[in-house]
């Protein structure tokens, strides 16, 4: 393994800790199927000391002058960047996702958080609102206590920092899970937190099954629970959150449309399909998965893609030249051939991939669909891989009602050079997170979430501060007080 693999299997209390008694989660390189790690899912008593050490340390990390916490999340992010090559290393070897992605979209994604939030930390104010003869309110925007992150397997490294920092930033302490696939990164950002000046307890990283998870979200010293996962998952965990009238934000699944009118650039509406199919090997929950191309440039449209998709480089993920990586594990890998074949069986029409590729780790090919319609599986499930379905469409309502036909809501994207049309698409998408002319692009000061199905609350932006922090109102009366008798 590299110099940066994480010591231990938890990080609690400002220091790695290690207590085998838990189940043994052996961590493998999806390229090769080598096992590279092993962590243990945590003990009881390692939850209990993660709680605690996040209950113990929140008081005072609130107390600190906002600027002060900045200062902590700012510096975390000079680190990130300074070693962005070898956390990048450690994220490919941790999801599989090649270099020439992760040393661009994870470490360096998880800084500008850090840098984003860390620069807003001083300006978490409150309000003053005049009211009759000289009273007033003011607000205050207060920390909410212990929060609970628990992440998915596709982006380790940025899932964790899109929670962190925000919730650090508002005064919190943070106990976070990795998925039990992913379970690396995540202890690198704990120990960089701390070499960046974060106390004992501000953050801290409980690896293991759900049902650790599980145990988090249950306890009563939680105010929060922040989920980045699939939507069954998301269901029992806002569910558990409700039990206790918890705070939550959910960030779940998507089954988004991309839609691509006759008079769109067509190598820029091609380049957006690509990359919101088969960037991280199609394991992206805003992917663009259905992607609407009026009847009329469809032929083309097809042709281009298919040669374009011929280009992507599969390969070693450590080798910069590689542009597609493998899938996550092999159970991944499996879900994603299934979908494939219900697409052949229920009679779309194979345009490109589709087979798994013999060699060592769990690959498949970039796959396209054309003439897949709205009733079709393949158009419906999340499939969450490099799976793409090509549907038709006649007109702008057309497009619309079929876009918006689904019980999801994360994403949607239009590409048209008709600007008051792009402008009606946007507007009717029923969606979170929605692109004009681009797919996929996520900056820290954009924010970011799911409509429907696909979640509650948003991440990033001056917006997440409404959802990692709690507003007291202060009545002050300048009069005397009176009562009826
Ligand atoms: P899962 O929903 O299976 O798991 C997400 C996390 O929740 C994991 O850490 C998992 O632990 C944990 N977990 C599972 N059960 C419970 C429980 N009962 N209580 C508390 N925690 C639990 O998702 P995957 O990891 O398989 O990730 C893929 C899914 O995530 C996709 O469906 C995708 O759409 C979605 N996703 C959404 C994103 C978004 O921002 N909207 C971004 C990325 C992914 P363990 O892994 O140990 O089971």
């Amino acid at each position: 393994m590299r110099d940066a693999t994480p010591t231990a299997s938890h990080y609690v209390d400002g220091a790695y800790l290690e207590d085998a008694e838990g189940a043994a989660i052996e961590v493998i390189y999806p390229a090769t199927g080598a096992r590279i790690a092993t962590v243990h899912s945590a003990s009881g008593q390692v939850v209990e000391a993660a709680l605690a050490a996040a209950t113990r340390a929140q008081p005072a990390w609130a107390a600190l002058p906002g600027v002060e916490r900045g200062r902590v999340l700012r510096r975390a992010a000079d680190i990130l960047r300074a070693r962005n090559r070898e956390l990048s290393e450690l994220e490919t070897l941790d999801t599989g996702k090649p270099l020439s992605e992760t040393l661009v979209a994870d470490a360096t994604s998880a800084a500008d958080a850090l840098e984003y939030f860390g620069g807003l930390a001083a300006a978490i104010t409150g309000e003053h609102i005049p009211l009759a003869d000289g009273d007033f309110v003011y607000t205050r925007r207060e920390a909410l206590g212990v929060c609970v992150g628990i992440g998915a397997w596709n982006y380790p490294t940025q899932i964790a920092a899109w929670k962190a920092a925000p919730a650090l930033a508002c005064g919190n302490t943070m106990v976070f899970k990795p998925s039990e696939t992913t379970p690396l990164c995540a202890l690198k950002l704990a120990e960089i937190l701390t070499e960046a000046g974060a106390p004992p307890g501000v953050f801290n990283v409980v690896n293991g099954l759900g049902d650790v998870g599980a145990a988090l979200v249950a306890d009563g010293r939680v105010a929060k629970v922040s989920l980045t996962g699939s939507v069954p998952t998301g269901r029992k965990v806002y569910a558990a959150a409700a039990q206790g009238m918890k705070h939550a934000t959910m960030e779940l699944g998507g089954k988004s449309p991309l839609v691509i009118f006759d008079d769109a650039d067509l190598e820029s509406a091609i380049s957006a399909a690509i990359n919101g199919n088969f960037y991280s090997t199609g394991q992206i929950c805003s992917n663009g998965t259905r992607v609407f191309v009026q009847s009329g440039i469809k032929e083309a449209f097809l042709e281009r893609l298919a040669e374009r998709t011929a280009n992507a480089t599969l390969g070693d993920p450590l080798d910069e030249a590689t542009t597609l990586g493998p899938m996550v594990s092999a159970a991944q890998l499996e879900i994603v051939l299934d979908y494939v074949a219900r697409g052949r069986a229920e009679g779309a029409r194979l345009v490109t991939g589709g087979a798994r590729v013999e060699r060592e780790g769990f690959w498949i090919e970039p796959t396209v669909f054309a003439d897949v319609t709205d009733d079709m599986t393949i158009a419906r499930e999340e499939i969450f891989g490099p799976v793409m379905t090509v549907l038709d469409f006649e007109t702008e309502d057309e497009a619309l009602a079929r876009a918006n036909a689904t019980e999801y809501g994360l994403a949607a994207g239009v590409f048209t050079a008709d600007l008051t049309r792009a402008h009606r698409m946007a507007a009717g998408f029923e969606a979170g997170t929605t692109w004009i002319n681009t797919y996929n692009l996520t900056p820290v000061e954009a924010p970011f979430g799911g409509s429907k199905m696909s979640g509650v609350g948003r991440e990033n932006s001056a917006a997440a501060i409404a959802h990692w922090s709690e507003l007291k109102s202060v009545y002050v009366s300048l009069n005397p007080t009176e009562a009826p008798f």
